[in-house]
């Protein structure tokens, strides 16, 4: 841990250095880019009850944590709904997410049924971007966004590996979404096969299985950030 620390401390001088040598020269601002990650659930909320007696509560903060520290490593800004197991209403969450002006919000779910990874976009129809946007259907005037946002997480998880399914609901957490978002629910992983049975390969509870999940999420999300920041850089 000190040689770790004495390591950084010797890199920092090295780079204080470096930058006082170095002649000025302005740098490019980088787009902005922010994404809000909601745990669902939370507090007297628990979400489904999962088989091995956790909560889905539990699962959804767990994954959000990891995804978190994996955009975070890439230097990716990080909004969160909750940090812990509180509770957090709908219109609360939706709020810090449409302050936060997010290029990308995913609304993470645990269930026991299907396999791999759901993702739903709002079931709402698209519609033109109004001035006052009603509250409860913020998200219509995003859902092309959202199914695009929705496209670039399945390509991301079925290159990883995993069975996707895709859909569109009438989720009321996602319909009051000024941003393009994403219900991400994470299911056992089913090896498909004819000897596999329907016995999970791997459970919710997982980590090497959570942290493989959140890796091809954080994967997407890098990719999004790529074609958010190509769009900046072509307008006029
Ligand atoms: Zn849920």
């Amino acid at each position: 841990m000190c040689l770790h620390l004495c390591a950084l401390a010797a890199c920092a001088a090295a780079l204080q250095l470096a930058a006082a040598q170095a002649p000025l020269a302005p740098a490019a601002p980088q787009p902005r880019f922010v994404v809000v990650l909601d745990a669902a659930h939370g507090g007297d909320d628990p979400g489904g009850r999962l088989s091995n007696g956790q909560a889905e509560k539990t699962i959804t903060l767990a994954l959000s944590v990891r995804l978190r520290s994996l955009l975070a490593a890439r230097g990716i800004q990080v909004v969160t709904t909750r940090e812990s197991d509180a509770a957090v209403d709908l219109n609360r969450r939706a709020e810090l997410a449409n302050h936060a002006n997010a290029a990308a919000c995913l609304s993470l779910h645990a269930t026991e049924s299907g396999s791999g990874v759901h993702l739903f976009a709002s079931a709402l129809a698209p519609a033109q971007p109004a001035r006052f946007a009603a509250w409860k259907t913020a998200q219509a005037a995003w859902v092309t966004r959202s199914l695009a946002l929705a496209g670039v997480l399945n390509s991301a998880l079925l290159h990883a590996g995993f069975n996707v399914t895709l859909g569109r609901a009438a989720l009321p957490a996602l319909d009051s979404l000024a941003c393009p978002a994403v219900a991400v629910e994470i299911a056992p992983e089913i090896a498909s096969g004819r000897d596999s049975g329907h016995a999970p390969s791997a459970s919710l509870d997982d980590p090497g299985y959570q942290a493989r999940v959140a890796g091809a999420l954080a994967a997407a999300l890098l990719e999004w950030r790529t074609d958010a920041w190509r769009m900046e850089a072509a307008r006029p």
